[in-house]
């Protein structure tokens, strides 16, 4: 078993077993770290032949079409969904774009599309630059004072001239989780799509795609314990029916001739060119390394952690939180009395506390609740008490400091 301060699932990281210990990474909604059978999975698809799928019959070939093509399905079933409805990219960004640009041809002028205001840059931009290129509307559901979305306005407001909702499941700035099947209800109940941000959610809650009701999930395998340069694009069949490819290339074409060409079919045509083939076999390795922990276990591990960093964070006096959801998982952010984020962020990481300061690709959100950026303290499976409370140790040293 596991507790607070001896947690098992450390031993398997080894960037955090090394020389430079103790090392506090509280900053794993920016990137997680990697387990050692990751590298190793990794390092064995390469050593065993390195080769372009779905293209020659060769055995290498052969070897890394079905490793691809499985780790789909593994990545498939860990979201509920089926392999077909699972498109490979590059992160939560390039997803993102995939359906900004896919669902273009949904968008007349004067629509609307909604995002929220507390959306990542990759979740906001792609869909104000559509807004912007077919004269619609971009509406922003309005965060209240806590962090929550203003779910009452949204409903109050929301009608047939939606056509897209896009929303994160959880908010990468402050932990915020969002209602999903009640935000799918009400996107549907008046004809329009849902696209859910997941890419904070997926290595912290248990998440089922036919539970949350949503036409499409996005996210990225290196927030998941896998490698950079790999994420996933989730829909359901009718949803991807609707994309218009925006990527042309090898591999998402059937027949071309200099006139025209026609599309392969799903899952293919949304993934134009060689993929990462290691990428996936990775990120399928992390979906497995998870998998061997029971989910209850590893969720009850996170939401205690959480709880003691929160606890022990509302009662520092000098500990300004940055808003309080009803509902948080793995994020918080804070601010220091009478510090700039910025500068706490350089000191934090004298102390060997790796935090992040700024304001988080969130810039609406960070102007509505703490204009000068925040720190944000961000957990995963491999920390435990010692780090949370080497950050508050930090922060007693930094206070010490602007004190003087
Ligand atoms: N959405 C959210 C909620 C995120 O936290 C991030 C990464 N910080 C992204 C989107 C973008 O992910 P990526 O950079 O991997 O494409």
């Amino acid at each position: 078993m596991t507790s607070l301060k001896h947690t098992r699932y450390r031993q398997f990281f080894p960037s955090l077993n090394g020389t430079n210990q103790p090392f506090a990474y509280l900053d794993s909604a920016a990137s997680t770290q990697v387990p050692e059978v990751v590298l190793k999975d990794i390092e064995q698809y390469y050593r065993q032949g390195h080769a372009n799928v779905h293209r020659a019959s060769h055995s290498f070939a052969r070897h890394a079409t079905n490793a691809f093509e499985l780790a789909r399905k593994t990545l498939a079933e860990f979201i509920g969904a089926k392999a077909q409805n699972v498109i490979w990219t590059s992160g939560t960004t390039q997803a993102a774009n995939l359906l900004a640009d896919g669902l273009a041809h949904l968008v007349e002028e004067g629509d609307e599309i909604w995002v929220s205001e507390l959306e990542h840059h990759s979740n906001l931009v792609p869909w104000q630059q559509l807004a912007l290129k077919r004269n619609a509307v971009l509406k922003a559901i309005p965060v209240l004072g806590n962090g929550d979305i203003d779910l009452a306005y949204f409903r109050q407001q929301l009608s047939e001239k939606c056509k897209i909702v896009a929303v994160a499941h959880v908010s990468n700035s402050i932990g915020a989780t969002q209602p999903i099947p009640e935000l799918s209800r009400l996107a549907h109940q008046y004809g329009a799509k849902i696209v859910v941000d997941g890419a904070q959610a997926v290595a912290h809650l248990d998440v089922d795609v036919n539970r949350l009701a949503c036409d499409y999930y996005l996210f990225s395998g290196h927030k998941l314990y896998g490698p950079t340069g790999i994420g996933v694009l989730y829909g359901t069949e009718q949803a991807l029916e609707l994309l218009e490819p925006s990527v042309f290339g090898g591999e998402m074409i059937s027949k071309v001739s200099f006139e025209t060409s026609t599309w392969n079919s799903l899952p293919y045509r949304l993934e134009a060119g060689t993929p990462n083939i290691a990428g996936a076999i990775g990120l399928a390795s992390a979906i497995k390394f998870l998998s061997q922990f029971p989910l209850k276990e590893r969720l009850s591990h996170e939401r205690q952690l959480l709880a003691y960093a929160l606890q022990q964070l509302k009662q520092h006096p000098k500990v300004e939180l940055i808003g309080e959801p009803m509902m948080r998982v793995g994020i918080i952010a804070f601010n220091l009395r009478g510090v700039h984020p910025q500068d706490a962020a350089t000191l934090f990481d004298q102390y060997n506390v790796a935090l992040r300061c700024g304001h988080h690709c969130a810039m609406p959100l960070s102007h509505r609740l703490s204009p000068e950026g925040s720190i944000r303290l961000s957990l995963g499976l491999y920390n435990n008490q010692q780090d949370i409370d080497q950050a508050i140790e930090a922060i007693d040293k930094i206070m010490e400091l602007f004190d003087e």
